[in-house]
């Protein structure tokens, strides 16, 4: 069940009413009666998501040096069939014919299986979690025909117990043997499923007036990163390894949009892209994390035997062991990890979750997701994949250009070899349109082979190589000799490790974590986001309508928009502790109160929104104690500690 961080049930009704009311986000194109999967952004959502994207730019692409790209969402066809996007980039959906109504075959099973394990533990007289539903599931649970209340025997729940565990890797195929094997009908009527068949994910478009270029909103940032490749690496002074990094919108037209902002049709994403040397995944930073960051595991093994079990160790061990494949890949785990506790996720709520073979996106060899828990479950909201040479090597070929790396070596290898140069002007003629199979047969030639075939030749005999189709064929016009080699450059294709985030499923999920309810005679809601990240971060509110506070609060808000400290002012009529109630469901960290006193000293009180006590100070120490906290530079305890607790002002509250 899901819980507050109180450690209450969180009620995900209420909370969604929330931050629908106070404008967090809202469901687009409302007044036509909406959209499923497009969500505007409010106020305080804009605040939030920029700061989740300040403390991005700042953990990764400062801290790391990273080049940070802007590239167009609208993309040639072409590309994104190079990519492998046009041809795979597709989720399984199955239709209902009579009703008309799709479904996205994987969750379908799922959501089957799991009421009717729901159902059998209910028969069973055990205790069942509910979970609040959103309106949408709630309307469709109603119709559920298959949620009954039915006992299942041992072998079943085991059976669907593992069926879920591998739910991700289950082909079109399966998910229709699935269907078939466990009776999974239209739920809501009862009607015969078609088989699974693919449906690509991408919105599709036409660049220009004379629609002959077709083309796609991206489906993620990644392919313009890779095609300015030669160019960042020209920039970076041909230096390797280097990331680049890109925030943008992705678009997706998911078969059936749920569970508010976790799946919808457009959203914005930061990814980077780690272009590293195939032969050399170290990092140099890894030592900075390898023994202090722990991380909680589901590796594919553990999930490939029907199980969820954690294996929780340090990023240096599951490296060392070869859980995770290498240290650039697990250096981002675990920087990843820090981002996610920096903006206030909630460490017991974050997993991270190996990828089945099946279930990985077609271009990536190893692919671990960082999952965070909500009441919607596990939910991926960062995908960390080693996408190997997969798109260079793709783009290169397709183009003709190449996506490479040369390297200067320190010590120019040299070694000898045995060389057999045939004259081109008799074997074209001799050979024809076989003259090329006959060319790739002499390069497959070993060397101490080549070494016998260059003391036959001494001795006056003659040479045969074996060609496919054509037999043992004899070499005129040919000569063996020992030469010497030198390569004073390295070429090669790097390998790209691909941190990937969705801002608006961190987003969501961190609201869940750090929300909860203030007991007391009127219940009130808090979003206790940590200050940095809040929307806003101070409160000003005047303790009454009484005309000679106003100059002061003009001014005061300035002095704090000055100090770079975003503020809002509540000079509304209603009560103060209203007023700040109504500002703890922003999450806004910090309040000051303008009272008579201020008129008198210019002292004002700041009030903490956790813990609702209060200091008086002036206003210059006021500013300087949120500073201070904003900039990691103090804490609420020490100016607590500093000017003491205040307790004069009747705050009504
Ligand atoms: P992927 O390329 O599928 O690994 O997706 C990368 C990240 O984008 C995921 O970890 C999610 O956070 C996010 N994401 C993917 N699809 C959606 C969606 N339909 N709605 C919101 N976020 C998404």
């Amino acid at each position: 069940m899901a819980t507050t961080k109180t450690g209450a049930p969180l009620d995900r009704g209420t909370l969604d009413t929330l931050l629908r009311r106070r404008l967090f986000y809202t469901p687009s194109f409302e007044m036509y009666g909406g959209v499923s999967g497009l969500y505007d952004y409010g106020p305080p959502g804009c605040a939030l998501q920029q700061s989740i994207v300040d403390t991005w730019r700042k953990h990764f692409v400062l801290e790391e040096d990273m080049l940070e790209v802007d590239c167009t969402m609208l993309t040639p066809h072409e590309v994104l069939k190079t990519s492998g996007h046009v041809d795979k980039f597709a989720d399984w959906m199955c239709k209902d014919p009579k009703s008309g109504e799709i479904f996205r075959a994987d969750h379908l099973v799922e959501e089957v299986l799991e009421a009717r394990l729901k159902g059998d533990k209910e028969a069973r007289g055990e205790k069942v979690a509910v979970e609040e539903e959103d309106a949408d599931k709630k309307k469709r649970k109603k119709k559920v025909k298959d949620i009954q209340v039915v006992k299942l025997t041992d072998e079943v729940r085991k059976e669907y117990e593992e069926t879920l565990a591998k739910i991700d890797n289950y082909d079109g195929a399966e998910l229709g043997e699935l269907i078939i094997k466990h009776k999974i009908t239209n739920p809501a009527t009862g009607g015969a499923l078609e088989p699974p068949v693919a449906f690509n994910l991408m919105f599709q478009t036409s660049i220009g007036p004379s629609s002959n270029l077709p083309g796609y909103l991206r489906p993620e940032t990644a392919q313009g990163q890779f095609l300015t490749f030669n160019k960042l690496l020209e920039f970076n002074n041909l230096r390797m390894p280097f990331a680049s990094a890109s925030i943008g919108k992705s678009f997706r037209n998911e078969i059936s949009p749920r569970s508010g902002l976790l799946r919808v049709r457009e959203f914005l994403m930061a990814e980077i892209e780690h272009f590293v040397d195939p032969a050399e995944k170290k990092h140099p930073r890894f030592v900075e994390v390898a023994d202090s960051v722990s991380l909680k595991f589901l590796p594919r093994n553990v999930q490939e035997q029907g199980q969820t079990t954690i294996v929780e160790k340090t990023i240096g061990e599951a490296v060392r062991e070869g859980m995770v494949d290498n240290e650039t890949l697990g250096y981002f785990l675990a920087r990843i990890q820090l981002f996610l506790k920096e903006i206030g996720i909630d460490q017991n709520k974050v997993r991270f979750r190996q990828h089945m073979p099946n279930e990985m996106a077609h271009y990536a060899t190893d692919c671990w997701d960082a999952e965070l828990l909500t009441s919607y479950g596990w939910i991926e909201c960062v995908g960390c994949a080693d996408r190997s040479a997969y798109d260079l090597t793709v783009h290169s070929k397709k183009t003709g250009q190449s996506l490479i790396v040369r390297e200067a070596l320190e010590v120019p290898k040299v070694w000898e070899q045995w060389d057999i140069v045939v004259d081109k002007k008799w074997l074209g003629p001799r050979f024809k349109k076989d003259a090329k199979k006959v060319e790739e047969a002499i390069e497959k030639v070993p060397q101490e082979e080549r070494e016998k075939m260059a003391a036959t030749l001494k001795e006056g005999g003659k040479i045969t190589v074996k060609v496919d189709g054509l037999g043992e064929v004899e070499l005129d016009k040919v000569t063996v000799e020992k030469n010497q080699h030198t390569q004073n450059v390295r070429e090669y294709t790097p390998n790209v490790i691909e941190p990937s985030f969705g801002i608006g499923r961190i987003f969501y999920s961190l609201i869940e974590h750090i929300y909860w309810t203030r007991p007391g005679s009127e219940l009130r809601d808090v979003l206790s986001f940590p200050p940095r990240i809040a929307p806003t971060k101070i409160l000003i509110v005047p303790l009454s309508s009484n005309k000679d506070f106003a100059p002061l609060v003009t001014a005061l808000s300035h002095k704090i928009r000055r100090a770079g400290v975003s503020n809002r002012v509540d000079n509304s009529s209603t009560s103060i502790g209203k007023r700040y109630s109504r500002n703890d469901e922003l999450g806004t960290p910090f309040g000051i109160t303008i009272d008579f006193q201020t008129v008198k000293d210019g002292t004002v009180t700041l009030r903490e929104r956790d813990g609702m006590k209060q200091i008086r100070a002036s206003q210059e120490q006021v500013i300087e104690v949120v500073k201070g906290i904003l900039e990691d530079n103090g804490t609420w305890e020490e100016a607590l500690e500093k000017y003491g607790e205040f307790q004069g002002q009747e705050l009504d509250e």
